[in-house]
């Protein structure tokens, strides 16, 4: 008679096999010795090999064989696919393009087994199609670009012939309505210069291509002029500067993190509606430098502090804010490139204060 344990037992395993084989992936469990020991139906649908041609064979043997001519690039594909070594408990995920038999992209997901005592039984891959969201993806991407690229043209020829025009009619005088229709047409092409520098920085981030023009400067003459540039735009509020009594020379792209000081002090402001004061600090230690921004205005939620640095989040909808949400993502992005971190503290209705460390690479307190 059939011990019922074991009935039990080889029906669970059926079903955890059928659960396996119904996934719309392609499955591979490799033991701890490298050996196969497990292939889904998937792997003949991706990789057009038998499942049962692979159990007991090496890992590096079919991905050396049969799976490395599947791409455009096989030894790179094949050293990237034998990472992890057999045994290592890392974890990975990654695309890899095939060409053969069709252009695909497949995520790989690479991650360690464990056993209930700690030790590994192996690893297992998981592989799934993910042509059509990367696709879309890309496309979004190059849309971006361009428009953002093509729109930058026409807008700033607008804004320069309407400088030159108006320049030409105050000479004559002209009615008022005249000259506050040229200011509204630099106005507003202005804003819609800016708003395309943020589309740029936004596509040229995500396609990893906002490059940095590196170059020593001094870190504190920046925040002062900073400083002093913003202070002329916020008459109700007030910025306290409380900087180190020597230079700072930063390694860095200094329009960038121009760029990321304008646009903190420019939000302690916008969201600071009842005026206020902002203070700028800055701290400089030996390897890094701390540049903190703190304001007493509306605060930011712990809630809405895990999404702020996160692309088209926005906390609150003041009706005098016009940001689409992108600028703390672009300075997130600046900050990173810099090998430096931006954090945020805050308590809803107490202010914000967003501290950023840069690395001083060497540079210092010392002149270039
Ligand atoms: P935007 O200002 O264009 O909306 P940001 O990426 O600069 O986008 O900021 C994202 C959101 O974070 C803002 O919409 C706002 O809700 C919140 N935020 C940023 N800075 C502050 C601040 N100093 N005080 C309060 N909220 C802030």
């Amino acid at each position: 008679m059939v011990d019922p344990a074991f009935t039990r037992l080889s029906a669970s395993e059926d079903i955890f096999r059928a659960l396996l084989e119904a996934t719309n992936s392609a499955i591979i469990f490799v033991g701890t010795d490298g050996v196969v020991s497990y292939a889904n139906r998937g792997v003949r649908d991706f990789f057009g090999l038998e499942p049962s041609s692979l159990i007991g064979r090496q890992r590096a043997e079919f991905v050396r064989g049969e799976l490395m001519h599947l791409a455009a690039a096989p030894e790179s594909l094949a050293a990237r696919l034998l990472l992890p070594e057999d045994g290592s408990r890392e974890m990975v995920v990654e695309d890899i393009t095939l060409v053969r038999p069709t252009h695909r992209i497949l995520e790989r997901y690479s991650a360690p087994v464990g056993k209930a005592d700690g030790t590994l039984h192996g690893r297992i891959d998981v592989f799934s199609d993910v042509t059509v969201g990367r696709t879309l993806q890309r496309n979004k991407d190059d849309f971006l670009s361009l428009v953002s690229h093509e729109l930058k043209t026409p807008v700033t020829s607008i804004k320069g012939y309407a400088q030159l025009l108006r320049r030409r009619a105050e000479r004559e005088h002209p009615p008022e309505s005249t000259t506050v229709a040229y200011d509204v047409i630099e106005r507003q092409a202005h804003k819609m210069q800016e708003l395309i520098d943020v589309l740029l920085d936004l596509s040229r981030l995500e396609t990893g291509k906002l490059a940095l023009q590196l170059e020593v400067f001094d870190l504190r003459a920046l925040v002062e002029r900073v400083a002093a540039l913003v202070r002329l735009t916020a008459e109700e509020h007030s910025i306290a500067v409380d900087l180190p009594a020597h230079p700072v020379w930063l390694r860095g792209d200094e329009r960038r993190i121009e760029q990321v000081v304008t646009n903190l002090l420019s939000n302690s402001i916008r969201f600071s509606p009842g005026g206020g004061t902002t203070r700028v600090g800055m701290i400089p230690a030996h390897d890094r430098v701390k540049i903190i921004v703190a304001d007493e205005g509306i605060g930011i939620s712990p809630e809405a502090q895990q999404h702020i640095f996160e692309r088209f989040y926005r906390a609150v909808d003041l009706s005098e804010s016009t940001g689409m949400g992108i600028g703390l993502y672009i300075t997130r992005g600046i900050v990173e490139q810099h090998g430096g971190t931006i954090e945020v503290d805050s308590q809803a209705g107490q202010g914000a204060t967003f501290t950023v460390t840069l690395p001083l690479d060497g540079a210092g307190t010392m002149p270039p």
